[in-house]
């Protein structure tokens, strides 16, 4: 008999942020299939005979790595296992998690997609700030900010980012931040716009810088801001001073 494949969220760092479902996936688990950003704790509710596959993209071999991945899948499947993958965040977001359902839809396996906590939306809250608030913000946008102008590989359409979106969370963005910052600027939006850069968000390592947009960029280099990290643009950074709650936490029961 055909097994099942299981896309999971573990949520963004804080092992407790995975979802029931999440959980009693990786409880139930032949085979699990892991990303880089997942935190292994996680690991643990596994049960003692199943297969754990580190599946960490290593920057530049992303093809070749994901080609096994999906040929992994596929082959445990096949092979009657329970699956599950379990990526950071949410799969759908940045996860290539829908490259993965097409290959498994395509070979007849069974599958279920199980969200899980974005970091964008995660680490901003751990940070103290909403990403939308009835004063400050009405949108949010989640954008991954790698594109570089000079390799041609920069879509974004920042007139749009800059002019149309209270809230911006910028994924995979911290080596691009003096082009991000300059474009929203150039396109229209004030430099003095509140910035935070979340590092490790959701763990106990995390960290929170805030600057303004025209001074993001020297403040990452100084700090040596180091990955994950994000960057959430807009105005609802300065609740954070009023609500902050995660980086003052005594040890309270958990
Ligand atoms: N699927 C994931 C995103 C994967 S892309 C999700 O939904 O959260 C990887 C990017 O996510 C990183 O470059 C970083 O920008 C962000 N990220 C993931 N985990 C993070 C964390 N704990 N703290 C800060 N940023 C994080």
């Amino acid at each position: 008999m055909t097994g099942k494949v299981y896309l999971v969220g573990a949520g963004p760092g804080d092992p407790k942020l995975i979802t029931v479902y999440g959980l009693e996936c990786i409880k139930n688990a032949d085979v699990i299939a892991y990303d880089r950003l997942v935190n292994k704790e996680l690991l643990k509710n596994a049960r003692e005979t199943a297969e754990l596959v580190y599946c960490g993209k290593e920057p530049g071999r992303h093809g070749l790595i994901q080609e096994e991945i999906h040929e992994l899948l596929v082959k445990e499947a096949t092979n009657g296992k329970m699956v599950v993958r379990l990526k950071g965040g949410d799969p759908f977001v940045f996860g290539r998690g829908a490259e993965e359902a097409a290959v498994l839809k395509a070979a007849n396996i069974p599958y279920e997609v199980v969200p899980g906590i974005t970091a964008g939306i995660a680490a901003a809250a751990y940070a103290g700030i909403p990403v939308t608030h009835r004063d400050y913000a009405t949108s949010f946008a989640i954008v991954t900010g790698h594109g570089r102008a000079e390799k041609g590989n920069d879509f974004l359409h920042w007139e749009a980012l800059a002019n149309g979106i209270d809230t911006i969370a910028f994924y995979m963005s911290v080596g691009n931040i003096r082009h991000i910052a300059g474009q929203l600027i150039a396109h229209g939006r004030d430099k003095n716009t509140s910035v935070a850069i979340i590092e490790r968000g959701t763990t106990e390592n995390q960290r929170t810088i805030t600057s303004k947009l025209e001074s993001i960029a020297d403040r990452i280099e100084q700090e040596k801001v180091v990955n994950p990290a994000l960057i959430i643009v807009g105005d609802v950074v300065d609740v954070r001073e009023k609500i902050a709650w995660f980086e003052q936490m005594e040890e309270t029961i958990r």
